[in-house]
């Protein structure tokens, strides 16, 4: 490996950078290389080359679009084991998780490759007609997270250029490294300018959502970022989509079997080591069944091993990066001195490796920290709850309206709870269940606006409406 191995695209050429930073491996705080961090400049030519791309790409007949993206799935199945090791080593996940996201990105290209946004005839009169047609909106910017790289970026990509924008995408820094080799391999299949993958820190994010000749960004991040992000896109009225953070609760009925539940409910919470914007960080067990639910719980969390995501067995990796391991390690410090029972983990070891052990905490208060915030972290308060309005309204009582459960036997009862509950998605007796033809956006302040669908895809065009009259 070079000393830095991974270029930027711009225009279809690789492009480095004077200055860089370092990719950090979270399972062992070892350098895995150096990337490239653009400067303004760069960020002026990838916009530049994506305007540039944009009136031949979005002229480009449909089908040859959705050939262009069939191909961008085969790069990735073609290097799928590669990809899968270079996410372990950057992201942290184990290897279930990173084989579930790069096969996720293939399915998601190949998926999205095959939507169409048919043109809609809503008037045919005499000699009059009026159609309702989606246009592209030109260059797209995207921004992307830390907990799954590459699979964002895709949700991204697919739809932006299916509908015939082009797009300048900047990875989180902490996790750079597989998009950017996806940048550098699309340059193979894809006509120059039309994708653009710029690397660097937030300030680059702030470029890029101020950017004049762009029309859209497309965020993926967390609420607060996503505020910033709105104001700057102000400045042309940018169209937004924003897929923000979540306080996601579960809700567990009494009539369901504490055993037959305890694992989906425990990875409903911990998969991707809870850097998960779905995953349930608040588990609303009623009370004829909390303690027997805990301690399946506990007994499940004990057989699951935490490592690097390199060795075979291991199922839960590290955190990410530094910041979010000590913003963990505070809410758990928080616990301790608030004199909150741990019912398992709690206590962090001395590293190497950004790793918290799993942690279940025996119901807190309702406004205790690890119940009103977002831990994105292995920490799960356990709530015990008697009254059923009472655990919705507890449920609802969060700025955030991202996803949630319900687990119940009687099928029926769970969806009156599931559809009480102000969410963007609600799942019922099942968890983390997406698809490219599922609509998926949050409530309140976890977002604004849809990904995946045609929804979704809408979210890429303008709608015109063009009206007809035949001339006498
Ligand atoms: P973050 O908001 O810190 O960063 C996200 C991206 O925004 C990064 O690429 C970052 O460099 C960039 N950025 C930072 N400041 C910016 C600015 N001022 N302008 C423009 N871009 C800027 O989020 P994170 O820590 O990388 O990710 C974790 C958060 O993302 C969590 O809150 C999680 O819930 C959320 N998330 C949401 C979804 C979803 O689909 N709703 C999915 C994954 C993660």
């Amino acid at each position: 490996m070079s000393e830095v191995p991974y270029a930027m695209s711009i225009n279809g050429q690789r492009v480095f950078s004077g200055e860089t930073a370092q990719a950090i491996n979270p399972a062992t705080e070892q350098l895995i290389c150096d990337f490239p961090m653009a400067s303004r400049e760069h960020l002026e030519a990838a916009v530049a080359a994506a305007k540039a791309a944009f009136p031949a790409w979005a002229a480009t007949p449909v089908e040859a679009r959705q050939r262009s993206l069939e191909a961008l799935a085969d790069v990735i199945e073609q290097n799928q084991e590669a990809f899968i090791e270079l996410l372990i080593t950057e992201q942290g996940k184990g290897r279930g998780g990173a084989e579930w996201e790069i096969g996720g990105a293939i399915h998601w290209c190949r998926e999205i490759a095959k939507q169409r946004l048919e043109e809609e005839v809503v008037l045919r009169q005499g000699d009059e007609e009026v159609v309702t047609r989606h246009t592209p909106i030109g260059v797209v910017g995207a921004i992307t997270p830390w907990n799954f790289p590459l699979l964002l970026a895709v949700w991204k990509i697919a739809p932006a250029l299916m509908t015939g924008n082009t797009l300048v995408l900047k990875p989180s820094p902490f996790t750079p490294l597989c998009t950017l080799w996806f940048g550098e391999l699309a340059q193979a299949v894809l006509p120059a300018g039309v994708f653009n993958v710029v690397s660097g820190g937030n300030e680059l994010g702030q470029w890029l959502t101020e950017h004049p000749d762009i029309g859209k960004i497309s965020f993926t991040g967390s609420t607060s970022t996503g505020r910033r992000v709105m104001q700057s896109a102000a400045s042309n009225l940018k169209r937004l989509t924003l897929e923000l953070g979540g306080n996601d609760p579960a809700i567990v009925l009494p009539d369901v079997d504490p055993k037959a539940v305890a694992k989906d409910l425990f990875w409903a919470s911990f998969a991707n080591s809870a850097q998960f914007c779905v995953a349930s960080k608040r588990l609303y067990i009623h009370e004829d069944i909390y303690d027997e639910l805990a301690r399946e719980l506990v007994a499940y969390a004990q057989g699951v091993k935490l490592g690097n995501g390199m060795e075979p067995d291991t199922e839960l990796g590290p955190l990410q990066n530094r910041m979010q391991y000590e913003k963990v390690c505070d809410l758990l410090e928080d616990s301790r001195r608030a004199g909150h029972r741990f019912l398992i983990g709690g206590e962090v070891g001395s590293g190497p490796g950004f790793f918290i052990p799993v942690t279940l905490i025996d119901n807190p208060p309702e406004d205790s920290r690890c119940v009103v915030e977002e831990a994105f972290g292995p920490v799960l308060p356990l709530l015990k709850y008697r009254d059923l309005d009472d655990v919705i309204a507890r449920a609802n009582d969060t700025p955030y309206g991202l996803a949630a459960s319900v687990w119940g036997r009687d099928v029926q009862a769970a969806e009156r709870v599931a559809r009480r509950i102000e969410a963007g998605t609600v799942w019922i007796n099942q968890a983390h269940v997406f698809s490219p033809g599922f609509a998926f956006g949050g409530h309140k302040q976890s977002g604004l606006g849809i990904e995946n669908s045609l929804h979704g895809l809408a979210e890429y065009t303008n709608m015109q409406t063009l009206m007809r009259k035949v001339l006498p």
